[in-house]
């Protein structure tokens, strides 16, 4: 049984805030000075070097981070107490999982036929509250994401470390190694009075320890610091600070490491994956995006998704919360879309309610530039002209998509070309706005590489006929957007006189092409 969790969470100030990291034994192992017998110092270098070895492994980023980690599983913010209460439950089911793992595995030993308390279990990977309000992203047609049956996979020892070492070892020679290796911990962390005793610490436990010291260590570094750290870990409400804190938890993230952008009606995190699953790969890194749920940042989105037919039934019955789990939804599906047209675009991970994991674009926490902060050669800029260009019409015609935010901000540049992100409102091109929305993106587009140098690039209005292969003749723009919102109605008028869309736009006054 393991009461750390609860100290950790019950008792957050019982700690004193010193000055841990200079005697912290494993993060700065040549300026250690803690006053002992001969034998305890050996035992300790003993312990040290072993230690070491092991922690480098396991715990590579705790070492190499210049700053703490956002959230590992152990270091989240514990002001909330419905939030305590559940991290709490969520400790003692972890434990009551292991013990059935052990049971398990004492029952099986080599046995080729083996017997499995999975049903049992309380922790499953991504589990989602069982409120009413929490399943709406589930029951979109055709979800991909819909929750999978739990697996049969072993779940994880411990948070965020996927290390089982307790299989490698012999338990009682690997529990007097942790004993010691305990008293390694900084002096003012209370590890109880084993001197003398023949103890032997598990190593589930003794990891527990140690990640509670860690834990405090960041939290005491934290304290000192709240300036710096309360802008991102403000960012985001208990409730999503617990749906971030179950990531890491179940394992699918190992750490969430700190804030990329803090945006109006969202935020990102870096993170780093975790463990696959049977049917999911996890990205080595990834990007974290909540949508705020403060609502009034979204009012004036209404009109992106209140006008989808793809949302429309669902529209009116939901509340303004749910309202913000289908931005994080819309973005999901569009992002699918792209990706099965082979568009360079993130990848989804997961979908949690208003919390989207995808695949980082960037490397070792640095994501990569947005077109308007990098300085491309002419040449790169050329070529990356070209490939939105294609981009355009792929979205268009083979994702039936209109990005409605494109622009330098949302385009970035990795790997030689150009990613698109920040396809929340992207819509269906016959959205009763979907021409008007291309009309937008296709100006900036133009604009952008005509001041950017690129010679070839279309103005706006080719660069429309050329994405949507319609042949809009006007010479000007006032006239060019009449046209354009003629369009529209057509569609609209089609809606209102046979209950349906036209499925796409003629592109030559040949009669529109229907849905079946
Ligand atoms: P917003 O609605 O706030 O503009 P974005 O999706 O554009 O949301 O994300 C904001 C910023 O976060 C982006 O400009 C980019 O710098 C960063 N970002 C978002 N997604 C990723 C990703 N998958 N990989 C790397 N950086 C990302
Ligand atoms: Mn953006």
């Amino acid at each position: 049984m393991d009461s750390v969790g609860v100290a950790a969470a019950a008792a957050p100030d019982a700690r004193p805030g010193s000055a841990w990291q200079s005697k912290c034994p494993w993060g700065a192992p040549s300026t250690t000075s803690i006053s002992c017998s001969l034998a305890d110092v050996m035992s300790e270098q003993l312990a040290k070097e072993l230690q070491l070895e092991e922690e480098n492994a396991a715990f590579p980023e705790v070492v190499a981070a210049a700053e703490g980690p956002f959230i590992t599983g152990e270091n989240i913010d514990t002001s909330s107490d419905l939030m305590l209460a559940q991290m709490l439950q969520m400790e003692f089911d972890r434990e009551y999982d292991a013990q059935l793992r052990r049971e398990e595995k004492k029952i099986n030993g080599d046995s080729k036929v083996s017997i499995s308390f999975e049903n049992y279990r309380k922790v499953h990977p991504y589990d989602s509250d069982s409120s009413e309000d929490e399943v709406d992203w589930q029951d979109t047609r055709h979800d991909p994401y819909r929750a999978d049956k739990p697996t049969t996979t072993p779940r994880r020892g411990f948070i965020g470390k996927g290390k089982d070492i307790t299989t490698k070892h012999d338990e009682v020679v690997c529990g007097r190694k942790n004993t010691a290796r305990m008293e390694n911990f900084a002096p003012e962390f209370q590890v109880g009075d084993g001197i003398g005793m023949d103890l032997k610490l598990s190593n589930q436990v003794f990891n527990a320890l140690k990640q509670h010291a860690y834990s405090e260590e960041r939290r005491s570094a934290r304290l000192h610091e709240k300036k710096e750290h309360s802008t991102a870990e403000k960012a985001v409400d208990p409730k999503t600070r617990l749906l971030l804190y179950k990531m890491v938890n179940s394992g699918m993230l190992e750490t969430i490491t700190g804030c990329i952008s803090t945006g109006k009606e969202s935020v990102v995190f870096h993170a780093y994956g975790g463990n696959a699953t049977e049917d999911k790969v996890i990205p080595p890194e990834c990007a974290i995006k909540v949508f705020k749920t403060t609502l009034n940042e979204f009012k004036n989105r209404d009109k992106y998704i209140k006008d989808d037919y793809r949302f429309k039934d669902r529209f009116s019955k939901l509340n303004p919360r749910k309202i913000i789990r289908m931005w994080a939804e819309k973005e999901m599906h569009n992002l699918t879309r792209m990706q099965n047209a082979g568009i360079p675009c993130p990848q989804v991970v997961i979908l949690k309610k208003h919390v989207l994991v995808m695949s980082f674009i960037g490397q070792d926490q640095v994501p990569a530039p947005k077109l308007k902060d990098v300085t491309l050669s002419s040449e790169d800029m050329k070529k990356a002209y070209y490939q939105i260009l294609n981009m355009m019409q792929q979205l268009y015609r083979e994702c039936n998509l209109v990005h409605a935010d494109l622009s330098e901000y949302n385009m970035l540049w990795h790997d030689g070309k150009v990613w698109l992100i920040d396809v929340s409102q992207s819509v269906e091109p016959t959205h009763p706005h979907g021409l008007e929305f291309l009309f937008r993106d296709c100006r900036n587009v133009s604009q952008f590489f005509q001041k950017g140098g690129v010679a070839e690039a279309l103005n706006e209005r080719e660069l429309f006929n050329a994405v949507s292969g319609l042949n809009i003749t006007a010479d000007n723009e006032v006239d060019f957007q009449a046209e354009i919102e003629a369009l529209e109605k057509m569609n609209e008028d089609h809606v209102q006189n046979h209950g349906k869309k036209l499925s796409t736009f003629s592109s030559d006054g040949d009669p529109p092409i229907y849905d079946e």
